[in-house]
């Protein structure tokens, strides 16, 4: 796949996660939706030849952009069914806004199982395969841990080991109990907590995706916080272009550009979420057998797929895992890809994906991987 410079280059790099206030767009909210919305913005694009509608919110923690390339401006109504249907489903996944089901599961936890609806089930039952499948580096139980540090929350701070021991302790993502007849949710032990923030805005983008089809559109970029989804290609182009960020800069540079079609690329690195004592960093990706952020020779990991739900399980479970399990898993996996940024400053991607990454930064070198 050739490389093709455009202006426009999106940047791939998940800004924030569920429950903390990073960029909230510049405009006032859109009638009576009850979350910050902007009107569109229109713009004639010569090189692809389309009219890029676009739309942004403040939703799931963090800031969202759809844009959309068709021959005329987009319609309001394809927008109104997006946010609404992100705004759905922040109603019924997040665990910071009390009376969400999946805070009813975790309510009821150690007392009875709970009903939910069926893309809610779909979504935890991935969740589970892909704790199953990273061996546990992924745990969707991972709450008590999450909420011990509270990292991106004023209140971070290094708890003491004995808490740390505590938090692990409920951590178990094999005491989660499916009963797809009821289409039931139970967490055996009281205190347990389910944390759906690693794969949530996967799987929403991959809902969104539909939406925009099914509305007629062809051509689209989905952004929720840097999990980024290309629907289709790009019109008249060969690819789109998407940045991938520099982990090591406080703005949002790229180290690198990829060409891609009809994919998605989901990040998981240091930077997004963490605070500093005593020249540690403590960032939001948390092992859970140490219980501590995951220090390891990455700085970030992408994962290229075609559905976004995956990469963003496998962002996470991956940087957990660290190089070489890392690696090894992506390549059991079909059409699934992965860059790996390190402290060493070296970057590896996986063979398939090699030739489709062009590096633009110096002072980062790639390397295979052996
Ligand atoms: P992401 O940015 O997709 O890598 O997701 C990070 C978020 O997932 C964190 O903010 C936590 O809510 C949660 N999380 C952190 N560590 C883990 C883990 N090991 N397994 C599952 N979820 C995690
Ligand atoms: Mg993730």
């Amino acid at each position: 796949m050739k490389l093709v410079k455009f202006s426009l280059i999106i940047t791939a790099t998940a800004l924030l996660l569920w429950g903390c206030a990073p960029d909230e767009p510049d405009h006032e909210p859109v009638g009576s939706t009850p979350y910050v919305r902007s009107s569109s913005t229109v713009r004639n694009d010569s090189a692809t030849k389309s009219v890029i509608t676009s739309q942004e919110s403040y939703q799931l923690g963090t800031h969202i952009v759809i844009s959309i390339y068709d021959e005329n401006q987009a319609s309001n109504e394809v927008f109104d069914a997006v946010f609404d249907e992100i705004y759905n489903y922040e109603q019924m996944i997040s665990k910071n806004i009390d009376s969400t089901i999946v805070d009813q599961i975790n309510v009821n936890a150690g007392v009875e199982s709970v009903v939910v609806p069926e893309p809610l089930f779909k979504l935890i039952e991935n969740a589970l395969h892909f704790s199953e499948v990273s061996n546990g580096a992924f745990d969707v139980s991972i709450g008590p841990l999450v909420e011990l540090w509270g990292i991106g929350t004023s209140d971070a701070a290094v708890p003491d080991p004995v808490s740390i021991d505590e938090a692990i302790a409920k951590v178990d993502f094999n005491k989660i109990h499916l009963d797809s007849d009821k289409m039931s949710v139970y967490l055996e032990e009281p205190d347990m907590i389910m944390d759906l923030g690693a794969i949530a805005k996967g799987y929403i983008a991959d809902e969104v995706k539909q939406i925009i089809l099914q509305h007629g559109y062809e051509s689209a970029i989905v952004n929720l916080g840097g999990n980024v989804l290309m629907v289709g290609n790009k019109p008249n182009s060969v690819s789109w272009s998407v940045g991938v960020r520099n982990p090591l800069s406080e703005s949002t540079s790229h180290l690198g550009i990829l060409a891609l079609n009809d994919n998605s690329i989901v990040t998981s690195g240091i930077y997004e979420r963490f605070f500093e004592e005593d020249n540690v960093r403590y960032h939001h990706l948390i092992n859970p057998r140490t219980g501590y952020p995951e220090q390891n020779e990455l700085l970030a990991v992408s994962i290229i797929s075609n559905e976004s739900m995956i990469g963003d399980a496998l962002s996470t479970a991956v940087f957990v895992m660290g190089l070489d399990k890392g690696y090894e898993l992506v390549q059991s996996l079909e059409n699934v890809e992965a860059i790996f940024i390190l402290r060493d400053m070296r970057v590896i991607a996986t063979p398939n994906i090699k030739s489709s990454f062009k590096l633009v930064n110096n002072d980062f070198v790639m390397e295979d991987y052996h």
